[in-house]
């Protein structure tokens, strides 16, 4: 899997688009060699001279890195030429502390990665790549989802990151804060290039260590990585057909189901309980009889009607509502992130040539790290269990935020809206309610604030 997990959504784009080209050069490795032997166990452990960067910190930890990584089978003569000279990369470790003042609405990140340019890129591209017969057919993934998975991951291969992975790891483990995948990331790296299946001027990435057209880490790359133009070679960077064949033997293995839907828009009724938003995974018919259809009215293909499919408005009731079925949770074994999923499904929809959503994505007010986090703490202070206060919105929040509205009388969409931070912030400041003094009257749900926007792309 990818672990992208890890990787803020925020910085999805910034990842993507990193024009890092100034390391050090390291000793180019050399042509791909036979695999040497791994070393007996019973070989001593070499003696290798710690890294000479300079940064304390990170040569300490070169320093205890080297004999884990023999240990996991990674040549002495291979470590040492790709860590001689290596230095921490200053703009990783920038960019993986870094912590937006503002989230993007979901609404906003959807509109930008979901546009007409993409629409008619992806549509030339459908044809454009022979092997795409092939690749359905061996594994099932329609050609539009792994078209929106290129779209998303690289811009169809226009931009890969061209950060050093083996450094960037190197840096992220040194850090420390992500040190356990760094370092399986590093000697997945060091096993690529000992293998001679790359080089490592070959190995470049996003700061986070994704790599090439599908931006796979490279774990994935070891694990998931095939051959799809069938030269015998698994290059992610330089062939379209190999990217998309491991991408398609990624979402395979994790549970996509041919001939299913990833997602259909619905329309619920007016007194819908939205207790089972984000709640219990149902079949159409099941749905159906809560009074869910399809938002265009159409019936579900025979294969949808036979599957389980969770609710989600992901932003609140007056957006766009879809029920997600098991291929939305495939898309999420690539990067488990529900707008990461929305956006190459509907990307892909539009590929089919299907037609804009039936109601459109809502305005939306961005909100403050100090508004999530602030939220968070008077749902605490009111009795609800958001799951901390770390201003990350999660399932937990949105489930302490659908019991207090729902107490409240409020839509229990679960939806953190600005209005909704501010009710919140009245009432958890409100003195208990006693004979004296006497609560204020609720904030009406109009008087929010204008608020400063977003900034651009992260
Ligand atoms: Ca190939």
């Amino acid at each position: 899997m990818r672990h992208r997990l890890l990787v803020p959504l925020l910085f999805l784009l910034a990842s993507c688009a990193s024009p890092y080209a100034t390391r050090q050069p390291p000793a180019p490795s050399p042509a791909p060699a036979p695999p040497a032997p791994a070393p007996s166990p019973t070989a001593p452990t070499p003696v290798t001279p710690p890294t000479t960067s300079g940064d304390m910190v990170f040569d300490a930890w070169a320093s205890d890195f080297y004999p884990r990584a023999i240990k996991a089978g990674i040549r002495p003569e291979v470590l040492q030429r790709e860590m001689a000279g290596l230095t921490p990369d200053p703009r990783v470790a920038a960019l993986d502390s870094r912590q937006p003042e503002f989230s993007k609405p979901l609404s906003e990140y959807i509109k930008g990665v979901v546009t007409p340019t993409r629409d008619a890129i992806g549509g030339r591209k459908r044809v454009e790549v022979p092997q795409l017969d092939f690749i359905e057919v061996t594994y099932g993934v329609p050609r539009e989802v792994l078209l929106g998975v290129w779209a998303m991951e690289s811009g169809f291969g226009a931009i890969q990151g061209d950060f050093d992975v083996v450094r960037s790891m190197a840096t992220l483990a040194a850090q420390g804060r992500r040190r356990g995948f760094a370092e399986g990331e590093l000697i997945a790296a060091l096993k690529i290039i000992q293998s001679g299946e790359a080089t490592r001027a070959q190995l470049k990435g996003s700061w986070a260590g994704a790599m090439g057209q599908t931006q796979f880490i490279p774990s994935s790359f070891l694990a998931m990585a095939v051959d799809g133009d069938l030269d015998g070679k698994r290059d992610i960077w330089n062939s379209p057909a190999d990217a998309l064949a491991s991408a398609a033997n990624l979402l395979s293995k994790g549970g996509w189901r041919s001939g299913e839907s990833w997602a259909r828009e619905v329309a619920v009724p007016a007194d819908f309980d939205w207790s089972l938003s984000e709640g219990p995974r149902l079949t159409p018919a099941d749905w159906a009889a809560k009074g869910v259809v399809r938002a265009d009215g159409l019936p579900f293909n025979a294969a949808d009607q036979a599957a389980p499919a969770q609710l989600v408005a992901p932003t609140g009731a007056n957006g766009p509502i879809f029920l997600l079925f098991p291929n939305h949770f495939a898309i999420r074994k690539y990067n488990n992130s529900v707008a990461y999923a929305l956006a190459v499904g509907m990307l892909a929809d539009r590929f089919s040539g299907m037609g804009p959503l039936v109601r459109p994505w809502p305005q939306e007010t961005p909100l403050s790290l100090a508004d999530r986090m602030t939220a968070q703490r008077a749902l605490a202070a009111l009795g609800y269990d958001a799951g901390g206060s770390d201003g990350l919105v999660g399932i937990k929040t949105r489930a302490a935020l659908r019991q207090w509205q729902k107490a409240r009388g409020l839509t229990a969409d679960g939806y953190l809206s600005a209005a909704m931070v501010q009710r919140l912030t009245l009432e958890a400041q409100a003195p208990a309610p006693g004979p004296t003094p006497a609560p204020p009257p609720a904030a009406p749900e109009a008087a929010t604030p204008p608020r400063p926007t977003a900034p651009g792309p992260q």
